[in-house]
């Protein structure tokens, strides 16, 4: 048993230069591709394959795709150069059903390779010419030979698929006969996946098309098992102990202040808040998910007052600074008077005030400071934090969080997320939080209803703008989103200059846009609140964050690009009043995937739902952007893939229930790979 999982291990420590025919330089070249170990080589996946065993019949290839051929040479080579001094060979070649012409570019040793009169499989890339099918370089086999299925890596200047191949092959003739395997055989057979030496070796080489996925099933779900109980053990050490014990639970008190009651929904996450923040064993450490409008300011505000009022600061980060200042605002005007100093830090402050306001929180002097990213510089210290409140999670990355629990003595987590993400995508990236969801709005909410219109009806909408704006309400518009590269789309600010002109010249119009200075988007956004605009023109800035109970229409242009995420916050932003409100989404587009996701947006109000159709139909970029998530890079599987992160979450499970810390000998090789995957990530904990 543990000569096995030597053998194993041993094989990431043997470097890639030690397995034959790989020298230094060639080494360097595999390290480009994040190979030094022999164990890495065998993790080093293929991008691709090419299937040798679908052949098609030269009379049935299409222009311009790739296809594996059988066929005999049936002509002698034609050399030549081209213009630009390049070698050229070609040759005939035919099938039962036709022929094809191959060319070579800079190959002279093609003429001695492929022999007159023997048959061979060629693979890559057919078009149509004037001549009929031609191929360009394919490569090529014996008929009768090797493979069917062919890997394709990845592949760095100097090292050649080929050699790849080779080397691979090499590196498999080291896996033991026995391989121990993460995966214990008890776990295999209950949930049908098979061992890793087979998984190994067909997801390099495939004895055939189901084979692969067979093997590709079973490496996608170790790893994104791995994933799981990594971030499961992560979220059991952040919790182990509490230096910030709360005594006196306030929220009573707290509730006395609003001039509204709380839901039992809100209720419920306070004290589930509060009670992790009594419990002397563990640390809060929570993630709070609610819809749009579900009340979130307020369950974190009572968190807050609780807090303060055990003598400790809290930290309120906004992920920008016109969120920061509306929560600055409303939370300055509920605690206030109960006599809690709050102060803003924001990075667009001056410096002396900035200075002030940081001298204030070291002193003690300042209870609860609200903020951006300013909160995170070096520069800021506290004298007593107890908690910290984030607003907007996915905006921040893991290691910005990170960042602002290390200036306290281990304080409490709050997160707080509007954006509703696939319950099992939630589970993954918020694996090192508790998950506590608001999932009542508060009463009195208006339907809202949501059409869907061409713009030919685009006047019509305009015409119903104007007259809801008549009769006392006030609406939004969101303009068409400028997507990169994008010439033919005009400007928010001549899109907005259009609609004056043309709609509104009567009528006061807001403008609100990126490039604007945050104290003009702040003016603006108050007019507005104030009802001295009508209607906002905006791009997506209003996303996150303005509460008008008078607005009734959100009217979106070229709705089929945005987001259902987006889509659902922006329309989040009506329907909050008692009138009732409209969503127009605006759009021509005529694919079925975007008529699916805007058909979602009407059939439902649920974030749920709404954010599932949209991992769905968009996969995850939505949810990530191009932010840090802060976990460690994956080589095989994906976390769009929630059919198998279902799967792993269901392993995951039974093997913790099976043996609590992995403790048990069988899971020795599954603890070993926890350790390696997470050692990317550079959380130490878990070495
Ligand atoms: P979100 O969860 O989107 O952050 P907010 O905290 O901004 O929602 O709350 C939305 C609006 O609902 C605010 O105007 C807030 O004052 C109001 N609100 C919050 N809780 C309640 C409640 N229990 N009853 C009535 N209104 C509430
Ligand atoms: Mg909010």
């Amino acid at each position: 048993m543990l000569i096995i999982i030597e053998i194993m291990a041993s094989l990431y420590s043997m470097k890639i230069e030690e397995l034959s025919g790989i020298g230094i330089k060639r080494a360097e070249l595999f390290h480009k591709l994040g190979v030094y170990s022999v164990g890495q080589l065998l993790n080093f996946y293929p991008r691709d394959y090419e299937d040798w065993s679908d052949i098609t019949e030269i009379s049935n290839v299409t222009d311009n795709t790739t296809v594996c051929i059988r066929a005999v040479v049936g002509s002698a080579f034609k050399t030549g150069y081209t213009k630009s001094g390049k070698f050229i060979a070609r040759v005939s070649v035919f099938d039962d059903s036709g022929g094809a012409e191959l060319v070579f570019f800079n190959n002279r040793y093609i003429v001695n390779m492929l022999k007159y009169g023997q048959t061979y499989l060629f693979f890559g890339k057919a078009s149509h010419t004037l001549d009929g099918v031609s191929m360009v370089s394919p490569i090529f086999q014996p008929e009768k030979s090797s493979t069917a299925v062919q890997p394709i890596y990845n592949l760095t200047a100097g090292l050649n698929n080929k050699f790849i191949i080779n080397s691979v092959k090499k590196a498999l003739k080291l896996l033991p006969n026995t391989v121990n395997d993460p995966l214990p055989e008890e776990l295999r057979t209950r949930f049908k996946l098979c061992d890793l030496k087979y998984a190994i070796n067909n997801i390099h080489f495939p004895e055939s098309i189901m084979a692969l996925e067979t093997a590709r099933k079973r490496l996608v779900i170790e790893e994104l098992l791995v994933l799981n109980l990594g971030l499961r053990s992560l979220k059991n050490r952040k919790r182990s102990q509490n230096k910030n014990i709360i005594i006196d639970d306030c929220s009573e008190q707290f509730e006395k202040l609003l001039p509204f009651a709380l839901t039992n929904a809100q209720k419920r996450v306070i004290s589930e808040c509060i009670g992790d923040m009594k419990n002397p064993e563990i640390t809060l450490n929570r993630l709070v998910q609610g819809d749009v409008g579900s009340g979130k300011t307020a369950v974190a505000a009572s968190v807050c007052y609780t807090t303060i009022n055990n003598g400790r600061q809290c930290a309120f980060m906004a992920p920008t600074e016109i969120l920061a200042e509306q929560h600055y605002n409303s939370l300055k005007e509920l605690l206030e008077p109960a006599g809690i100093r709050t102060a803003l830090l924001t990075g667009s402050l001056r410096a002396s005030e900035k200075d002030s306001i940081r001298k204030q929180l070291e002193s003690g002097e300042i209870d609860l400071v609200i903020g951006t990213h300013a909160l995170i510089t070096d520069k800021t210290l506290f004298s007593d934090l107890g908690l910290v409140v984030t607003d907007e999670q996915h905006r921040f990355g893991v290691a910005q969080r990170a960042k602002l629990l290390s200036k306290g003595n281990s304080p409490h987590l709050l997160v707080m997320s509007a954006t509703p993400i696939p319950r099992t995508l939630g589970l993954i990236i918020f694996g090192d939080l508790d998950i506590s969801i608001i999932d009542e709005l508060p009463p009195g909410r208006q339907e809202i209803e949501t059409v869907i219109i061409d713009s030919a009806k685009r006047e019509r909408a305009l015409g119903f703008v104007r007259k809801t704006v008549e009769q006392g309400r006030q609406a939004y518009i969101v303009c068409p989103l400028i997507e990169e590269g994008d010439s033919d789309l005009i400007s928010a600010e001549e899109y907005a200059a259009e609609l004056m002109l043309n709609h509104f010249s009567d009528i006061p119009v807001g403008i609100l846009h990126g490039k604007m200075k945050p104290a003009e988007k702040e003016a603006v956004m108050r007019d507005f609140a104030d009802n001295k605009l009508k209607i906002l023109v905006s791009t997506t800035v209003i996303e996150v964050g303005i509460d008008v109970p008078n607005a009734t229409i959100m009217m979106i242009e070229n709705a089929e690009r945005f987001g259902l995420s987006q889509l659902h916050q922006l329309r989040g932003r009506v329907g909050r009043g008692e009138e009732k409100s409209y969503c127009i989404l605006v759009s021509d587009s005529t694919t079925q995937n975007a008529y699916e996701r805007l058909k979602t947006m009407k059939s439902t109000r649920d974030g749920f739902k709404i954010a599932d159709a949209d991992f769905r139909l968009r996969g995850p970029g939505d949810f990530f952007g191009s932010r840090q998530h802060g976990l460690p890079k994956l080589s095989i599987s994906s976390l769009a893939d929630t059919r198998n992160l279902d799967i792993s979450q269901k392993i995951a499970d039974y093997v913790i229930k099976d043996s609590q810390n992995l403790t048990d000998d069988r899971y020795r090789a599954l603890s070993g790979e926890i350790k390696r995957l997470f050692k990317s990530t550079g959380d130490e904990t878990l070495n």
